[in-house]
């Protein structure tokens, strides 16, 4: 498992980047908890009910997992332990949605409010909001 930022593809870790510091722009620190997995460490992940799906964006350097540095300092990297109605969570969700990402904390099973993931072309999802940006950056039709 990897937090490296240089893990994740050329083309989302720039906005991956921004994410970051978005956050840190708008006074809420954020530590970055995944970035990559292989296929091994994914079904771990599976097995330890930190993941639903047996392929991840994380395998394809196309999502990253963060953390509010509170939330995290109080429970630690176990996310299963983080309070998940935060309200850091959903400022973050605005600051990933305004650029373009898909947001786990649109999601219910799990609701994973700590994952953005970036959109290849086209790609398009029940979950993504008619406001998010997605559909502007990624040229996807309502
Ligand atoms: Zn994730």
């Amino acid at each position: 498992m990897s937090r490296a930022l240089d893990d994740l593809d050329p083309r989302f870790k720039p906005v991956a980047c921004e994410l970051v510091a978005r956050a840190s722009e708008h006074l809420l620190p954020v530590l970055i908890t995944f970035t990559s997995r292989t296929a091994a460490e994914q079904a771990v992940a599976v097995a330890t009910g930190a993941s639903r799906v047996a392929h991840s964006k994380h395998q394809d350097g196309l999502a990253i997992d963060i953390c509010p540095y509170d939330i995290y300092q109080l429970h630690g990297p176990d996310k299963l332990k983080w309070d998940t109605h935060d309200p850091s969570w959903a400022r973050l969700g605005s600051l990933g949605e305004a650029l373009g990402l898909r947001w786990g904390g649109r999601w219910h099973d799990p609701l994973d409010p700590g994952h953005f993931e970036w959109l290849l072309d086209g790609e398009h999802y029940k979950d993504i909001p008619i406001t998010s940006a997605a559909f502007a950056v990624h040229g996807l039709s309502v």
